[in-house]
């Protein structure tokens, strides 16, 4: 596969953006090589400057679950945008998007509308401090909540420690209020209790998703919950990533336990920038202009942004057993990645929730961040650059889960499964 174009493309941005791109990841950095640089999505493919076409797991790594250039998020935003794009003044939309989000999550009375996950996120942390009146935090190694000073605390040890910033630039005083536990470990989480003068809230990914694809256990979330209850700190699920792709309700399609507040972004924005927190009316009553709690922002809420989210999710619910098809071609593509592998002796790692997907390269079920660790990243390397060249785009790091959208056909995840059979050959 000739990428010329896209090498060239990567040098010249490397000269006026650090390190070329504008989000991390996007550098290909754990699996080496150039990223291609796309000029056009369609359906279930995108096209790079090359001319190059490739089947999109990625799918702007969650956002896009009506494929590329959907006609009707396309139109809804179109339709808008000829009336302006910005008023920082309300409009009805907004409230039309809030109340569809509002009636399918349980714990939800209201919601407030931000511009990415990480601004959801970091809302939803101050809304809780201020409601509790503390200051610490317990968030799980692995989960990845964007990228705000105090969540920027990673993988510790296995037991449960004050975090220390896992980037320069976030002051040591910050994440000394972030305490870190183990994924499905509720020991862990008990001796962040006992280690704490207060603690304001857990925050976690129900199903994880950026450490590739880790739920968390039934057991566990309702033993978290008692916990919090317990010590009347707040639990939040950072469904940023599951909402509206894990099921119609998001990760509460699969558990029974109801957190007090849960945040948003990627499929309610339709693909534009958008992220939301919401709670019950009392803890949201807390937020200014309510409460004393201030968030704000100049572009919150804009027409666009509401337009292509609330097109998304209204289809989203119209459109009957939408989710069970995409659960069902996203297995079609797990077991049969799995059975390739294990055809070539290769230990294979696979787990499945709606629309998300992924797989480890990993001897053992991975339940935790340490245990995704143990994952073969070399030959995880290896296998993305091999499907890449092939025209199969999976996310370019084997700590990160997959996508399928309403566009990919059993046909195409069948041709994928192909390319997958001489990839995982080559890789013994
Ligand atoms: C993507 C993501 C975020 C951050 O959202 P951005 O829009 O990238 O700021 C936060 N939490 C989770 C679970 C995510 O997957």
């Amino acid at each position: 596969m000739n990428r010329s174009k896209s090498i060239h493309a990567f040098e010249q941005a490397q000269q006026c953006i650090p390190g070329g791109v504008d989000s991390p990841v996007r550098a290909f950095g754990s699996v080496g090589g150039t990223p291609p640089f796309i000029q056009r999505g369609e359906g279930a493919y995108m096209y790079d400057i090359d001319g190059n076409r490739y089947l999109d797991f990625v799918q702007s790594w969650g956002p896009l679950i009506f494929g590329h250039s959907d006609e009707d998020t396309v139109n809804a935003v179109v339709n808008v945008v000829r009336d302006g794009l910005s008023f920082g003044a309300p409009t009805e939309l907004e409230t039309q998007l809030a109340s569809e989000i509002v009636e399918l999550f349980d714990p939800i009375d209201k919601v407030r509308f931000v511009n990415s996950g990480t601004e959801a996120v970091m809302s939803a942390i101050r809304l809780a401090r201020g409601v509790t009146g503390r200051d610490d935090i317990v968030k799980f190694t692995g989960c990845y909540h964007g990228h705000s000073d105090s969540l920027l605390v990673q993988a510790g040890s296995g037991a449960a420690t004050f975090g220390s910033p896992s980037s320069p630039g976030v002051p040591a005083d910050l994440t000394k209020h972030t305490l870190l536990a183990e994924f499905n470990d509720i020991e862990s989480v008990k001796k962040c209790f006992a280690d704490s003068d207060g603690v304001a809230c857990v925050i976690l990914e129900p199903i994880a998703g950026n450490m590739g694809l880790v739920p968390a256990q039934e057991k566990f979330l309702q033993e978290l919950k008692a916990v919090c209850e317990e010590h009347g700190a707040l639990l939040i699920f950072d469904e940023v990533m599951s909402g509206f792709r894990a099921s119609l309700h998001g990760a509460q399609g699969h558990t029974s336990v109801k957190p007090d507040m849960v945040t948003f972004g990627k499929v309610i924005g339709g693909g534009m920038p958008v992220g939301a927190f919401g709670a019950s009316s009392e803890l949201m009553a807390h937020l200014s202009p309510e409460g004393p709690v201030y968030q704000a922002g100049t572009l919150s809420g804009n027409p666009v942004a509401m337009a292509a989210g609330l097109a998304t999710i209204k289809r989203l619910k119209a459109e009957k057993n939408l989710y069970g098809e995409l659960e069902a071609k996203a297995k079609r593509l797990t077991d049969g990645l799995k059975a390739i592998a294990e055809n070539h002796g290769i230990a294979l790692q696979t787990g499945v929730r709606g629309s998300m997907f992924g797989f480890f390269f990993n001897e053992k079920e991975v339940k935790s961040f340490s245990d995704a660790q143990k994952s073969d990243l070399k030959r995880f390397a290896k296998f993305h650059q091999g499907m890449l060249d092939r025209g199969i785009y999976f996310a370019c790091s084997q700590f990160e889960a997959g996508f399928m959208n309403t566009q990919i056909t059993e046909g195409m995840i069948d041709v994928a499964l192909k390319e997958a059979e001489e990839v995982m050959g080559s890789l013994i």
